[in-house]
């Protein structure tokens, strides 16, 4: 009887570039059962997409496999001629990627994309492929009309189902699934992740799932394996790894989780980043960030060890466990992080008496009845045949020092309102009132003045951050149109003392952002937007792009900041969690309109409105109903 599932043995990728030798994936193995799930889990970096990569030989012309066996049921894969790979990329192997328009042809129908993958590993034309088409779009619940539209023509869940749809027709035994719902919002991520887990158990199929998120790959994987700088560093089944984490690492990621009975508390800290793949490591390459290294870390480099049946980690803390009696066998006690600091002016004690339902005490900001409509325009002369009520009549506030989270799926109006809000955009109707002024009918300096107290980070600090600045000019920018009056002396010394708050060296002024992480250029978004003394900072999805470990100390700083200025927060975000752990109150947008707005933790134990109960039963993990 043949063989099912995927194994990897002893994987090793190698890139030379410009006489560097960079080993980003060395030595990883794990194995993946018919109907199983295994996620692939870590920081940026660790080398998953690399590995996932590699098993489907379609690496970078510059990096080669120079290691291991990958065999995909009896197929030795490694050893196939490139043709006969052909025949098994996208036919008993396929891959879907995060962003599928890099994957889908963008001047191809959706039908013929399908069509093609069918005729090319299934052998089906003509009606026998158009029926299966329509079994295949039906399958991953999208409409059989939209077979005739063109990629643009699709929602990004949309376009993720076709992309599904497309991996199936050639019937895969294993599905390697990378990041595919981190750029979809809650619902539609809900619905993806039920889609991938309902073709795997009616299929058989073997899935591997590529992810960053703990709480994603513990509602989908039988097992996970855990990467850290190109290596597997704990490999369990799911139940054994969420009960017993085990790996300092995999610890640590846990630890960096904004959770709502985390509020109050500063968020444990992982320090440093992930090692660059030309790194010459001696010992343990965890061991610059772990806080349990000790003397022999440095010089010895672990190995995966079997600790419990199904547990093994690569760590020298342990040692091989007598597996006959199941018990995990650890050198020396863990030394537990230190208990989280409490930020005394954070947040409200739960049941300490706050202001009345949808409305701050003493608000800074209020919003009442605002409107945001966009005309439709048709024909010849461009008449206003209807519009689209972005926004409609939504009313809100915030008190000073207070963090009101805005959530809600995507298209519900989140961003508008705050472009609105900033007089970025001019409302329809309704009033936006900045302590205790109307903003409508300002203009010139009465509006630059208020504009300075309201001040936006965006989601993405690649895009945010002018390339060809430099960090000093990128915060003095602000300054120049909004505080004329400051000379170049008192400038610069404010750019001095915003980088140092938000814990960038003084020397980042001269750089520029393309030398910085992710997280440091969020720290400098944060840092631009300080530079004007703003009352009130709208986050608009700061975290969403970053790892977990970036994520925790970006919300650290964010909480540091607010305890120290009292500034107020509107936090648009999707992630329920950091709701949870961060704002006061809530409001719930959809369609446009607040659907159910109140305290934090009321709202989110006992949702009232049944779009509020949605989307708290599509948050995966903990928050799940
Ligand atoms: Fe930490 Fe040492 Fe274990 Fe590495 S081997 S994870 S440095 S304790």
């Amino acid at each position: 009887m043949s063989r099912r599932g995927l194994r990897v043995e002893g994987l090793r990728v190698q890139i030379s570039q410009a006489g560097r030798l960079l080993v980003p994936v060395d030595d990883v193995g794990f194995a993946i059962g018919a109907n199983e799930c295994v996620a692939l889990l870590g920081e940026s970096g660790c080398g998953k997409s690399l590995t996932a990569l590699a098993l489907m030989r379609l690496l970078p012309e510059v990096a080669q496999v120079t290691a291991g066996r990958v065999d995909l049921g009896d197929t030795d894969l490694l050893g196939l001629p490139e043709l006969a790979m052909r025949g098994v990329r996208g036919g008993r192997l396929a891959m879907i990627f995060q962003e599928p328009m890099t994957s889908l042809n963008p001047v191809m129908r959706v039908a013929d994309q399908i069509g093609e993958a069918l005729a090319a590993h299934r052998g089906l034309v003509g009606e026998a492929a158009r029926a299966e088409v329509e079994r295949l779009l039906q399958a991953v619940g999208l409409d059989a009309g939209r077979q005739w539209d063109y990629p643009f023509q699709l929602s990004g869940g949309q376009r993720q189902r076709a992309l599904i749809a497309m991996m199936l027709a050639g019937e895969p035994e294993v599905l390697i699934a990378d990041e595919p719902t981190t750029a979809l919002d809650v619902l539609v991520q809900d619905q993806i992740l039920k889609l991938l887990k309902d073709l795997q158990t009616r299929r058989g199929m073997s899935l591997l799932l590529i992810t960053h998120d703990l709480d994603v790959a513990g509602d989908m994987a039988d097992r996970v394996a855990v990467m850290y700088a190109g290596q597997i560093v704990e490999w369990a089944s799911r139940a054994s790894l969420y009960a017993t984490p085990r790996h300092p690492y995999t610890r640590k990621l846990f630890a960096v989780l904004p959770r709502p009975e985390r509020r109050g508390q500063r968020l444990d800290s992982l320090p440093g980043r992930v090692p660059a793949a030309d790194a010459q490591h001696l010992g343990c390459r965890f061991a610059d960030r772990c806080p349990e290294a000790f003397p022999r870390c440095h010089g010895e480099a672990p190995s995966l060890l079997q600790v419990a049946p199904d547990h093994a980690v690569r760590c020298h803390l342990f040692f091989p466990a007598d597996i006959g009696n199941g018990a995990s066998a650890r050198v020396a006690a863990p030394i537990s992080p230190p208990p989280p600091a409490r930020v005394e002016s954070m947040q409200p004690e739960p049941g300490e008496p706050g202001p009345p339902r949808g409305r701050a005490a003493d608000a800074l900001l209020e919003v009442r009845d605002l409107a945001v409509h966009f005309p439709i325009r048709r024909g010849l002369l461009r008449r206003v045949v209807g519009s689209i009520k972005a926004v409609d009549g939504v009313s809100l506030s915030i008190a000073p020092g207070e963090t009101l989270a805005l959530v809600g799926e995507s298209g519900c109006g989140k961003t508008t309102l705050a472009r609105a809000v900033l007089r970025l955009l001019e409302p329809t109707a309704g009033q936006v009132m900045l302590a205790g002024r109307d903003l409508a009918g300002l203009r010139g300096e009465r509006l630059r003045r208020l504009r300075r107290e309201m001040q936006i980070v965006f989601q993405d600090p690649f895009s945010s951050l002018n390339p060809r600045m430099k960090v000093g000019a990128i915060l003095e920018e602000g300054m120049r149109s909004l505080l004329p009056e400051l000379d170049a002396q008192a400038r610069s010394e404010r750019v001095a003392v915003r980088l140092e708050q938000v814990g960038l060296p003084a020397d980042a002024a001269g750089r520029h952002p393309h030398e910085f992480s992710g997280g440091q250029r969020q720290r400098i978004a944060i840092a631009r937007a300080l530079t004007v003394e703003p009352r009130l900072l709208i986050l608009d999805e700061p975290t969403s792009a970053l790892d977990v470990s970036v994520q925790a100390q970006i919300l650290n700083l964010l909480a540091d900041i607010q305890a120290r200025q009292g500034l107020a927060y509107l936090f648009i975000t999707h992630n329920l969690s950091v709701v949870g752990y961060l704002a006061q109150r809530v409001a719930v947008m959809q369609g446009g309109r607040v659907v159910e707005e109140g305290r934090a933790e009321t709202l989110l134990a006992r949702p009232r409105s049944d779009y509020t109960r949605r989307l708290l039963a599509a948050a995966p993990g903990h928050l799940r109903a």
